[in-house]
């Protein structure tokens, strides 16, 4: 069976196919369709926009399709970044305007009030409509200075209770076995060895 990623970016082929690996499908990604570009991400919840991703992929190519949403959710912001966390300092802003944005608006905040949670949604689009998607989370707490040199994004103000560090320095791997992104995989991964042959 083969599957496309509905992203353009390499570093995502490589990240699922660690995962993913012997699950019995061979993955590509829409660099080998340059006709096809995805729509702008206009949904309100990381599912609406995995599967919007998908699907559309799927229709375009004919083949099966994944897309992933990801971000972070904050309680004292109300769920902010949310969806918008890839643009919440604007678009094309770097990750370190992001999270400096989020320190600013987080100023004040008592530990009890710095909960936040990473959540990733995998949607698999296959061919004939049908669409099952996948969620997974990561629980921490907002910091008030960025810690670490690793990762991307909010990971330098991301704190991991359980790993008594932030996110920016655990290493890619422990990364993986815990976050939101590994999670969600991993239960795709068990649902395509429990489905296909
Ligand atoms: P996406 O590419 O639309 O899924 O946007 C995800 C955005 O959420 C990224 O640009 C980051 O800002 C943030 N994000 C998602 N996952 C992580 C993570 O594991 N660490 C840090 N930031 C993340």
């Amino acid at each position: 069976m083969k599957i496309v990623i509905a992203t353009k970016n390499n570093g995502k082929l490589s990240e699922i196919e660690k995962i993913l690996g012997s699950a019995g499908a061979e993955l590509l990604t829409l660099n080998e369709f340059p006709d096809i570009n995805l729509p702008e991400e206009t949904g309100q919840t990381f599912l609406e926009n995995a599967v919007a991703k998908a699907v559309y992929a799927a229709r375009k190519t004919g083949m099966s399709a994944l897309a992933d949403d990801s971000g972070l959710e904050v309680e004292y912001l109300r769920g902010r970044p949310g969806v918008r966390s890839a643009r919440y300092a604007g678009v094309g802003a770097t990750d370190e305007e992001n999270y400096r944005k989020l320190l600013k608006e987080m100023a004040g905040a008592p530990h009890d009030q710095r909960r936040g949670r990473f959540v990733c949604v995998i949607a698999l689009a296959e061919p004939t409509g049908e669409v099952h998607a996948f969620e997974g989370s990561l629980e921490g707490f907002i910091t008030e200075a960025p810690r670490g040199a690793d990762g991307f994004g909010y990971d330098p103000v991301f704190f991991i209770p359980e790993k008594n560090r932030t996110c920016a320095e655990i290493n890619p791997d422990e990364k993986n076995s815990i976050s939101h992104r590994g999670r969600a995989l991993r239960k795709l991964k068990t649902w395509m060895e429990e489905r296909l042959p």
